[in-house]
């Protein structure tokens, strides 16, 4: 007999010093936060608990909903080590070390991992591994396999996909095998021989996915690092971009404000991935000893500067695992919002209500209301002033269940 991790734990209920629910709301003293059954039963400012309720006393605490991490790759170990070496093991381990990833993540806060893109079906497999209770790990947003063109980036992921039948076919494989939204490599990307300053796909191609996820309600996102791709995958209607970079065809660095402002006009989401960059570079340079000639991280910050200032939706993503990016500390992602412009305030609801809206989860989770899952960190200090609050969550708390308890 298995136990699921999910909607199994005793009602519990706190008393929030500081209290932020997720949204853009202001943060409130003072809350009582119940949960039952592993989602939120009572939410009440200033009142007293049901009587006979066991309170627990967390009035020098600010409690907030779990992270969600927007973009991961949670198959890959983020420590450096290439791509195209990483993908000639065998998938035993790959798998290992995604669940050894998701863990590292659920202690660091982040309660939902959005998957994007991982070898065959492991993130699958792990996600039905955590619900049976097999192993522990927080919520997880699947795509499977990124779709990409015959040698596009992360072939070796399986997702080659090409034609407007080619893509229809993979697409609702893809939501057969139970993937929550379909992710598209628009452009090329990191991985050895493929154009990341190129787009990929035909407009008719991306717009088959698109057309095929709508029919069931399953949101498209499309990896992005060309200013053409950005333009296609606008063209085509989709929901979603990872990266959003502008550049050239040559690399060359590119502002763009019309095509930011046709970001904004589209309502598409935009996960901003500025901590992968900052990684490499840092990275780059204890290696090298010297910055790059073109300073990637510097461009990243810019473009988003601008996407946030056009008014795009911004989520927070970091690309873990991704070449120097781990696991532990999303946080960064979240501090990179606020120099590029968010209010700490925003940069949080980035990493919460609007990533649980981007997944088309709202009222599910990302937010703490009545109905939402009991999935909540406990922090020390008030991020809204410092972000660095949210580093070490003294708890994190999911589905009503204590996971991490620094106290
Ligand atoms: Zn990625």
């Amino acid at each position: 007999m298995t136990t699921t991790p999910f909607g199994r734990s005793a009602p519990l209920t706190i008393l929030a010093g500081l209290f932020l629910d997720g949204t853009l709301g202001e943060p409130r003293r003072d809350v009582h936060l119940t949960t039952d059954g592993g989602v939120i039963s009572a939410v009440a400012d200033g009142a007293s608990p049901a009587r006979g309720a066991t309170v627990l006393d967390l009035r020098d605490y600010t409690v907030l909903p779990g992270l969600i991490n927007m973009h991961t790759h949670t198959v890959l170990p983020g420590d450096g080590t290439p791509f195209m070496d990483w993908m000639a093991l065998p998938d035993e381990l790959l798998l290992l070390r995604a669940h050894t990833n998701a863990l590292v993540s659920l202690h660091a806060g982040v309660t939902t991992l959005r998957d994007c893109g991982g070898k065959g079906q492991l993130m699958f497999r792990l996600r039905d591994a955590i619900r049976a209770g097999i192993v522990a790990g927080p919520r997880l947003v699947l795509c499977g396999r990124p779709l990409t063109i015959t040698g596009g980036h992360c072939h070796p992921f399986g997702g080659e996909a090409d034609g407007v039948e080619g893509m229809r076919l993979a697409t609702r494989g893809l939501i057969k095998e139970g993937a929550d939204f379909i992710k598209i490599m628009a452009s090329g990307g990191g991985t050895p021989g493929t154009y990341p300053y190129r787009p990929s796909y035909e407009v008719e191609e991306l717009r088959a996915v698109i057309t095929e996820g709508q029919k069931v309600g399953k949101p498209a996102s499309c990896h992005c690092t060309a200013g053409e791709a950005v333009t296609r995958a606008l063209d085509a209607g989709v929901d979603h971009i990872e990266h959003c970079y502008f550049h050239g065809p040559n690399a060359e660095w590119r502002e763009d404000p019309a095509l930011a402002q046709r970001v904004a006009d589209a309502g598409v989401y935009v996960t901003a991935t500025m901590q992968t960059m900052e990684d490499w570079m840092l990275a780059e340079r204890a290696r090298t000893g010297v910055v790059p000639d073109q300073d990637r991280h510097h461009e990243t910050l810019t473009s988003m500067r601008l996407l946030h200032e056009r008014g795009v939706r911004l989520v927070a993503g970091n690309d873990a695992g991704w070449r120097h990016t781990g696991f532990d500390d999303f946080s960064r992602e979240i501090e990179l919002l606020v120099e590029i412009g968010l209010s700490p305030l925003e940069a949080i609801h980035a990493a919460t209500g609007r990533a649980a809206a981007a997944c088309r989860l709202s009222g599910v989770i990302g937010t703490l209301e009545v109905g939402c899952a009991a999935d909540f960190l406990v922090v020390k200090g008030d991020p809204t002033q410092d972000l660095t609050a949210l580093r070490t969550p003294t708890m994190v708390v999911q589905a009503g269940g204590v996971v991490v308890d620094r106290r």
